[in-house]
């Protein structure tokens, strides 16, 4: 099996160099590039597991080299940026990517993250492909209009089932509430991203061993939600 390639898109050259060599110690095939421009046309190229980018870049910066990936290349993004400010702003734009770090940050850190995105990234089905979902005791069944939860037929409202089904057959992704209400409710409904939240308390009574500590649809802390299987 060949091993995982990642790029690195970072002009700092100290840090490029440091979270290179501790990939490359992770046994990760590891690209690098230092300006925006570059680092997306190497992604194109290289078709990377993962892309791990920096913010303030010349040419061109993180947040436009993440919002392009994201709309052409379907791979893992993970940001990482010097300021809290710009990591607050990937949670308030809602560019997509699927996780972040500010530095300063460990290697010991990035290095398990990135190896946690990736896994993450491995047991994602492939998208749009609209089939049944079976994961352990919960299946869904496209179709049908079916949830089978430890055996039992589940009765869920039309948007319970489609909330519940794109969650789910984007596994280990994490989507934030206006792009849920974008994705399921689009122009037709002008409320407030709590409309979610209201159908995740929902979905979770329904599919959740323990509601109050969900397993399955989990909440990602300032940013939305995200199905865990
Ligand atoms: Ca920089």
């Amino acid at each position: 099996m060949s091993s995982e390639k990642i790029l690195i898109i970072e002009d700092e050259e100290n840090i490029l160099e440091a979270v290179k060599y501790s990939l490359t110690q992770e046994g990760y095939d590891v690209f690098t590039s230092m300006d925006g421009e570059e680092g997306l046309e190497k992604a194109q190229e290289i078709r990377p597991d993962l892309v791990l980018l920096d913010i303030m870049l010349p040419k061109m910066d993180g947040f436009e080299v993440c919002r392009i990936l994201r709309k052409n290349l379907d791979m893992p993004v993970f940001m990482i940026s010097a300021k809290t400010e710009e990591i607050d702003r990937v949670v308030g734009l809602e560019i997509g990517a699927d996780d972040y770090l500010t530095k300063p940050f460990s290697m010991r850190e990035l290095v398990a993250r990135v190896r946690n995105v990736l896994r993450r990234a491995a047991l994602n089905p492939v998208e749009n492909d609209l089939e049944d979902i079976k994961y352990g005791e919960l299946e869904i069944h496209l179709t049908s209009h079916r949830v089978i939860v430890r055996g039992e037929e589940i009765s869920m409202k039309p948007k319970e089932f489609d909330l519940l089904y794109f969650l789910a057959s984007h596994k280990g992704r994490a989507f934030t509430r206006d792009q849920i209400l974008e994705k399921l409710w689009g122009n037709e409904f002008i409320g407030d991203i709590r409309t979610v939240d209201v159908h995740v308390r929902w979905i979770r009574e329904k599919i959740e061993a323990n509601p109050s500590q969900p397993k399955k649809l989990v909440t990602i802390r300032g940013l939305g939600y995200r199905f865990d299987g």
